[in-house]
């Protein structure tokens, strides 16, 4: 399969903040979020073919529980069930990221799912219309909750994103408040920090949670780390 890049470092969003973390990047994504931090794994895509023995050899020798496959789209990547199935056979806790549009039966402690909302649309390209119709996949978002313990983290870029937000969740109402995550769109800290603070405030209002970008405000848009 091709891999972008295998790091050690620590989860930077979600739940699982500050954990130290293996990361494998998958390198193929079927969207073009305007706003992707990892362009080298969807429109300029990059990377390495890997066995899944190699892979496991790479990731054991960090010795670290915690194993968040990341991407571009890891649910592309059907070599996925396999690898989830011996790491998780080994004792690892596996983080999938995904934005929730590919379904694929992986192993998964934490599915961390970041729905792509209308505020993610590149506009006046190719794209535009291919990422609207691929972006929206309710019966792989009613599959994955159902089935994986899950997170929901959603990238905010303005208040009005927000209205979003709340009609996207008006079709899974069995998503509780505190499955919810906020985070605002921004790989450089300045940014980050104004956003947070609006994001605060809406949080609080309705009981979600507000998720930093700790690799953001630690390393700012610096790549493997
Ligand atoms: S889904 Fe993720 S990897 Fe794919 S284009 Fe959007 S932000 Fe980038």
């Amino acid at each position: 399969m091709l891999i972008s890049e295998i790091f050690h470092s620590i989860q930077g969003e979600g739940r699982y903040v500050g954990v130290p973390s293996v990361f494998v990047r998958t390198s193929g994504c079927n969207l073009r979020c305007w706003f992707c931090d990892t362009p080298y794994t969807s429109w300029q895509q990059e990377g390495e073919q890997r066995t899944i023995e190699s892979l496991i050899d790479e990731v054991v020798r960090y010795n670290c529980e915690h194993v968040v496959i990341t991407g571009g789209e890891p649910m592309l990547v059907r070599e996925l069930v396999p690898l989830t199935q011996q790491l998780a056979a080994l004792g690892h806790h596996l983080t999938i990221e995904t934005a929730g549009t590919v379904d694929l039966n992986v192993e998964a402690d934490l599915m961390s799912i970041s729905p792509k909302l209308a505020n993610s649309t590149p506009q006046g390209s190719e794209w535009t219309a291919r990422h609207d119709e691929r972006r929206y996949q309710p019966d792989v978002i009613h599959r994955l909750i159902a089935d994986y313990d899950y997170q929901l983290k959603f990238v905010i870029d303005t208040p009005d994103d927000v209205t979003d937000v709340e009609h996207w969740l008006e079709g899974f109402p069995a998503v509780t408040a505190d499955r919810v995550y906020l985070m605002a769109q921004a790989t450089d800290r300045e940014p980050l920090r104004e956003k947070s603070v609006w994001l605060a405030d809406i949080v609080k209002t309705r009981g979600w949670r507000l998720s930093p970008r700790l690799h953001v405000e630690l390393w700012g848009n610096t790549r493997g780390v």
